[in-house]
Parts: C-alpha cells; structure tokens; sequence
C-alpha cells in the first residue's frame, strides 16, 4: 500500500515520533504508527523530516563562476556588476550549462529542491536564457527551476535591454524581473517599474525585482513597485527581492510603506549572507547591516522568504547551496533568536518560499507531493543552529541523496568514543534528563 514509510519523524511543527507514509508520489498517512509492511521503510529515530528547501532568489548563470575572468578585488556590488560584464561576452552554452547543473547536484544534496534563478538578458545572444531553459528540463525530475528575465544592465540603461527582456519571455521565460535602482536616474527606475508590471499584466505573468538594492535611504522604488502591483492587478504575484534601502529608511516613512506593501500583498526577499556581505560598503563607522527590516514586515503579515542570491561568483566567494545556512545568517543580522523568532525563519526557508514560488502541493500534509528530507537534528531550532547532514533527500516518493551522520570519533581517556553532532548535543541538563528538549517542542507546538 506504501512505497515508502518514514518511521519515528519529529515534525517542523513540534509533533514528535509519527510515521509518515508515501504512495503514489504523494504523502498518504501521516498516524503515530503505520502498520503496514511498505515497499521500503527509513528508521528518522526521532529526527527532523521536513518538506524541501526553496530557494526563491538566485542567479544560476553567474554560480560557479568565481575567478572568471578575474577576482572582484574590492568585493562590492558594483565591482561584481563589471565584473560580470567582463565575464558576459565570454559565456557559452556548454560552460553555462555545465556550471548549473553541477550547481544542481550540490543543491539535491543539500535537500534544495526548488530553486528561482535569475536569468541575466542584457547580451542580446541571450545564451544564458538558452543555457538555463535547457538546464530547467533536465534538472525537472528533481529540481522545480522556475526562472526570472533579469535585465542586469538596467531595462532602460542598457542598449537593446528592453527588446532582450521581451525575447527572453518569448522564449519561455515565465517571470518579470527589473533592477529599478540601476537605472540612470530615480526616475527612470520609477518608469522601469511601471512597464514592466505593465508586461507582466498584459502577458499574465508574475514580477520579480531586484528592488532598492542599495543603502540610500532615499531609494523607494519597493513604494512604486506597490502602487503598481495593485493598478495592474497583480497582487500577491509580485516579488520585491533585497529591499535593502529599507534599512536605512526613516522610520516614520516606513511605517506608511510597510502598510502599502500589505496592501499589495508583496512577497519579500531578503538574501541576508549578500546583504550583510555587500550593503555598508561605503560606511566607515558603525556600519550599517543593510539587510531589509525582517521582524517588522513579518509583524505586518508580509510573506518572508529568504534567499541564497549567490554561491562563488563575482558577488559572492562562498556558500554552499545550504538554506539553512542562510537562515543561520538570517537569525543573527535580524536577531531574531527566540524560539518563536526560528520557527518564523524556518518557515522563510520553506513555506513561505513556496508562497512566494506558487509552489502546488508542497508541505507536510496529506495529499502534498512526497518531497521530504531527514535531517540528522531532532527539530526545527536544531537544524538552524547545527546546519546539520541531510541524512535522506526524497523526491516523488523517492530517495534521490543521501548523506551519512557526522560522527566524530574521540580517543580520549574516560570521554565517550564518538559523538553524534545531531543527537548528542540537543539541549539538556544532563544527559539521563531530555526535559528541556521538551520544553522547546511543546513551545514549537504552541
Ligand atoms: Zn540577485
């Protein structure tokens, strides 16, 4: 009856020790104990099983990249943007491709299984949209690619950019992208955001910018972008990604912005290891974080997910593909580290990433897709803090990765012989007492 049971999970939401049943590609039972014999049966022994990680905002053309054709020496945004300028003219399809699926393997392993890539259209060959459409349908039996038209350049500013951004549609290119703040003048990036919610209308599709990625307080495309949602029709379909500019925003004014945003059901991403990285750059002392304000728009019911933006490229020398490594940066720029603090920043890295997405069928309920991962930690707070191995990634029903435990071996007189990162270090008095690990998942289950 199933094709695979998973024994003894602990849930996102704090439920502890239930089997979860799969058939058919989708999640059948989820019961305290499932007493059918199944085709298959994987022992979670009292760990994490989740629904996969999304990721809504990268760049899967520029990843990998880092070093082509040269390093980005003072490490800003504006350096990278160059750099990938250099870069561009030099891009084929082969490499493209190349790069991206490899960058899709290390994503399955880290139990990445959906992923929103923008796709830069400023060169009119357009060999990056050739690239990545490609890599979308090879990589569809394990990773949803949904992918963005992304004019790096500026829509306006560069030659040709909005004949590129139109072709790149034509394509199958299935969602609207814009970079506002680099536009030659504030009003001009006002004018960006107008065509192109005006595009994305008139062509039913949905809006994700680059918006007001920058530390000028006075950068507020994200309050057109706003506007334009709601006269277009476009509410809830619309993506205002980095809002950085927000951080350095009086106060007063963004206390009238945030309830413009609500009203046009704006879906935030912030990419917190990119923005602490690249915003503040021109301050001296103090710096500021310039991370957008991720506990007040998740206050006002705003949809927060985050995003991992860049891994090795001309912005971006490190990350590894691992959400919750960007949720970990999530939790100390917005510090955000109560409990209720991490579950609300779990979810930015899963639930609300689907809504963001329109995802269909994802979670953890009956009748969602059978697309789970194990994680070697007992719950949700565990996983943030530990960053810990995706023991089994499953996709429709079936494990597509799998990594072992991290166990250290010790030898040291009168220690114990090994340790088992996930299990051995959950929070407790001492180890013959697990109550306090208790009170974190009935607090969980609140
Ligand atoms: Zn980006």
């Amino acid at each position: 009856m199933f094709d695979l049971i998973i024994r003894n999970a602990n849930l996102p939401d704090g439920r502890q020790g239930f089997d979860i049943g799969l058939a058919g590609g989708k999640i059948a039972a989820i019961e305290k104990s499932i007493t059918a014999s199944p085709g298959e049966e994987i022992d979670a022994a009292g760990r994490l099983v989740s629904p996969p990680f999304c990721d809504p905002h990268f760049h899967m053309d520029a990843t990998l990249s880092l070093g082509l054709p040269r390093m980005n020496i003072s490490g800003t945004l504006l350096e990278g943007i160059s750099l990938w300028g250099e870069l561009r003219p030099l891009l084929t399809k082969e490499a493209l491709v190349e790069r991206a699926l490899r960058y899709c393997d290390l994503a399955v392993t880290q139990g990445l299984l959906y992923i929103r890539s923008h796709v830069d259209t400023s060169d009119p060959r357009l060999v990056t949209a050739e690239a990545l459409l490609e890599v979308k349908e090879q990589v569809a039996p394990y990773i949803e690619l949904q992918l963005v038209a992304f004019p790096q350049d500026g829509y306006f500013r560069a030659p040709g950019g909005v004949a590129s951004l139109e072709r790149a549609l034509d394509m199958g290119i299935g969602i609207v992208g814009g970079i506002p703040h680099f536009e030659r003048t504030m009003e001009d990036g006002a004018r960006s955001v107008e065509a192109l919610c005006r595009l994305a209308a008139d062509r039913g599709l949905p809006v994700d910018m680059h918006c007001d990625e920058t530390d000028d307080p006075m950068s507020r495309h994200i309050e057109t972008l706003a506007a334009e949602t709601v006269r277009f029709g476009l509410k809830g379909r619309v993506a205002g990604s980095h809002l950085t500019s927000m951080h350095s925003m009086d106060n007063y004014y963004v206390s009238k912005l945030i309830s413009l945003m609500a009203e046009a059901e704006i879906n935030v991403i912030p990419n917190p290891l990119i923005n602490i990285m690249l915003q503040g750059r021109h301050d001296t002392y103090p710096k500021r974080r310039g991370m957008t304000r991720v506990r007040e728009l998740m206050a006002a019911d705003l949809n927060v997910s985050f995003g991992h933006d860049c891994v090795m490229d001309p912005w971006y020398s490190m990350g590894s593909g691992d959400m919750l490594e960007v949720a970990h940066m999530a939790i100390h720029v917005a510090q955000m580290a109560g409990i209720e603090d991490k579950c609300k920043i779990f979810d930015a890295i899963t639930v609300n990433s689907a809504k963001t997405m329109g995802l269909e069928g994802y979670g953890l309920d009956i009748g969602c897709k059978a697309d789970l991962v194990v994680l070697q930690a007992a719950d949700v707070t565990e996983a943030l803090r530990l960053k810990p191995n995706r023991l089994f990634v499953i996709k429709a029903g079936k494990v597509i990765a799998r990594t072992a435990p991290r166990v250290g071996e010790l030898f040291l007189s009168g220690r114990p012989a090994s340790i088992d990162m996930g299990r051995d270090y959950v929070p407790r008095c001492c180890s013959a007492d697990p109550k306090p690990l208790e009170r974190t998942t009935e607090l969980l289950r609140k």
